[in-house]
C-alpha cells in the first residue's frame, strides 16, 4: 500500500466535533524564556523531540518505520509534561495512536484550528490554535510558547509551520511544506532562528488520483537553503528525506548531499542529525 493511501485513510479519521479549548494566553503576553539549554533530538523522518526544564515537545513526531532509510527512535520521555504539535494531519507528520501512550492525561495536542478538524479527540485531546496565537506549554509554567505560521502544502491539505520559543531561543519547524511567499513575513515577526528544521526531499507523489505533474511537493535541498536565509536561520537541520517508499513516492536525487553542498556555498551553518541523535542548543 502506497503511504500517501494510507495518509488518505487516516485523513479520514475526521472529528466528530474537536472539544474548543482555549489558548493560553492572549496576545501580547510577556513570556520569561530563560536561558536554560534544550535537549534536542531529532526522531524518525520529520519529527523532533524538544525538552526543557519539565517539558517536552514531540513536533511531527510518529513511530518508526521501516520503509524510512532510518526508522529512528521509539517516542519516550522522562519529562513530566508531555506535549504534541503537528504542522498537518498526514500520517508521515501525525501518529495520534502512537502520541496517546506518550501523552499524559492533562497533556494535549496542538494543532492549527484548520488541521485540528481532521482529528478525532477521542483518541487524544486536541488543542486548536489559530495562525499566530500563542500557545503557552505548559499552561501553568510555560516553559515554551509557540505559534503556527503560514506555510504551504504540496498536497493542498491545510498545513503550518511552527515557531517555539523556549530556553531564550527560537525555533521553527517547517514540516513538509513547498516553498512559498510567506517566509518574508514570518522572518519579519518572528526571525532570526537559532535554529530551523526544514524538509529538503522534494518529494514526487504520482499515480492514484496524483497526475505526474512534474513538480515537487516539498522543498528541494536548493529551495531549503532560499528559505533558510530568508529565515536568517543561524542553524539548519535537514529533515523529512531518506525513503524508499514506492514506485509512486519519489524523492529529488541525493537530498542530502544536495542540501550540504548548497548550505557550504551560502554559507549556511548546517547539521545533519540522524534520528535518534540528540544535541544541546
Ligand atoms: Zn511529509
Amino acid at each position: 500500500m502506497s503511504k500517501t493511501i494510507d495518509i488518505e485513510r487516516r485523513a479520514i479519521i475526521l472529528a466528530a466535533g474537536v472539544a474548543p479549548l482555549i489558548a493560553a494566553a492572549a496576545h501580547g503576553a510577556t513570556h520569561d524564556t530563560g536561558t536554560t539549554a534544550i535537549k534536542i533530538q531529532r526522531l524518525a523522518w520529520a519529527g523532533v523531540k524538544l525538552e526543557l526544564d519539565d517539558t517536552a515537545i514531540f513536533i511531527d513526531a510518529r513511530a518508526p518505520n521501516a520503509d524510512d532509510d532510518a526508522p529512528g527512535p521509539e517516542l519516550a520521555s522522562t519529562a513530566s509534561r508531555r506535549f504534541a504539535f503537528v504542522t498537518h494531519h498526514h500520517s508521515d507528520h501525525c501518529d495520534p495512536v502512537a502520541l496517546k501512550p506518550i501523552l499524559g492525561e492533562h497533556d494535549y495536542l496542538v494543532s492549527n484550528d484548520e488541521v485540528a478538524r481532521f482529528f478525532d479527540n477521542r483518541i487524544v485531546n486536541v488543542q486548536p490554535a489559530r495562525l499566530h496565537e500563542p500557545v503557552f506549554v505548559s499552561r501553568s509554567n510555560g516553559a515554551f510558547v509557540a505559534r503556527c505560521v503560514p506555510a504551504s502544502d504540496g498536497l493542498g491539505s491545510p498545513q503550518v509551520s511552527w515557531v517555539l520559543e523556549g530556553g531564550g531561543k527560537r525555533i521553527i519547524h517547517c514540516g513538509d511544506t513547498l516553498w512559498h511567499g510567506g517566509w518574508w513575513d514570518i522572518a519579519r515577526a518572528y526571525g532570526p532562528f537559532d535554529l530551523a528544521f526544514l524538509p529538503i526531499n522534494g518529494f514526487h507523489q504520482i499515480g492514484d488520483r496524483y497526475t505526474d505533474s512534474g513538480q515537487v511537493m516539498s522543498m528541494t535541498p536548493e529551495q531549503a537553503v532560499s528559505a533558510a536565509r530568508i529565515l536568517q536561520a543561524r542553524l539548519v537541520v535537514p529533515i523529512h528525506y531518506g525513503a524508499h517508499r514506492s514506485a509512486e513516492y519519489f524523492e529529488e536525487p541525493h537530498p542530502l548531499d544536495r542540501f550540504t553542498r548548497a548550505a557550504t556555498t551560502a554559507g549556511l551553518q548546517s547539521r545533519a542529525m540522524k534520528p535518534g541523535d540528540i544535541f544541546t542548543l
